[in-house]
């Protein structure tokens, strides 16, 4: 397992992949806090100890501690991204409509032209079947695939279909507690995972958008233009 394109908190989890960046975990950028893990910047997610190690006060970010914690006396390195070509092959027993076909064809055009697109299906349309041909083309070209969602159900449930179809591809699922094995050229995660990435993804799915909290669109956004390269 590969830590490309993620950012790793302690250096003897990585081999042979390069440092991108050394940064403490959390910063002052104009007299304000900045966490350097999730990017956050609101002030009440930041608390502060007196460290032992550097008999000093330290500053760690709240908002982000599920993915491990970073503080202001600890140093946090970003991993350089790498890619990594497949044959793309899946396997589907049925055949797309052509409602199905069209939506895959948009999907295709906004993956080539790095383009959003919202895409509205109604659960049991074959919604995810409808992006296996994307997901391939996506993965043939060497780029690395996020498929996310807030709800972890809808995550563990997706990575079971995805699996099923693209039996060659080494497809990582990530949500709290379950962490990476491959070297995430294809995930499939919750929104929150998804900060351990930094500049990594060509493609990012976001599934069941509805269900993410309004209050949380901002961070969605953030983590994804922060994990997309
Ligand atoms: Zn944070
Ligand atoms: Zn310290």
């Amino acid at each position: 397992m590969k830590y490309y394109g993620r950012i790793c908190h302690d250096l003897s989890d990585i081999t042979d992949e390069k440092i991108l960046k050394t940064l403490p975990g959390v910063t002052i950028v104009n007299d304000k806090y900045k966490c350097n893990q999730c990017t956050n910047t609101d002030q009440r997610m930041f608390y502060h100890y007196y460290c032992y190690h550097c008999n000093k006060e330290t500053i760690y970010c709240r908002s982000c501690i599920q993915l491990g914690k970073v503080q202001s006396c600890k140093n946090i390195y970003v991993i350089e991204s790498h890619r990594e070509e497949t044959s793309g092959y899946f396997k589907l027993d049925f055949k797309l409509s052509p409602q199905q076909e069209l939506a895959s064809q948009k999907v295709s055009e906004a993956i080539l032209s790095h383009s959003p697109l919202l895409l509205h299906a109604v659960t049991g349309a074959g919604k995810t079947e409808m992006i296996f041909e994307d997901i391939s083309q996506a993965r043939r070209k060497g780029y690395n695939v996020a498929v996310v969602s807030p709800r972890v159900d809808v995550v563990k449930e997706v990575y079971l279909r995805l699996k099923q179809a693209f039996v060659d591809e080494q497809i990582d699922l990530l949500y709290e507690g379950q962490f990476a094995k491959f070297n995430s050229t294809f995930i499939v995660s919750t929104v929150h995972q998804l900060m351990r990435y930094y500049q990594h993804f060509d493609v990012v799915i976001v599934d069941e958008v509805d269900a993410f909290p309004l209050e949380m669109d901002n961070q969605l956004m953030t983590t994804i233009s922060k994990a997309t390269r």
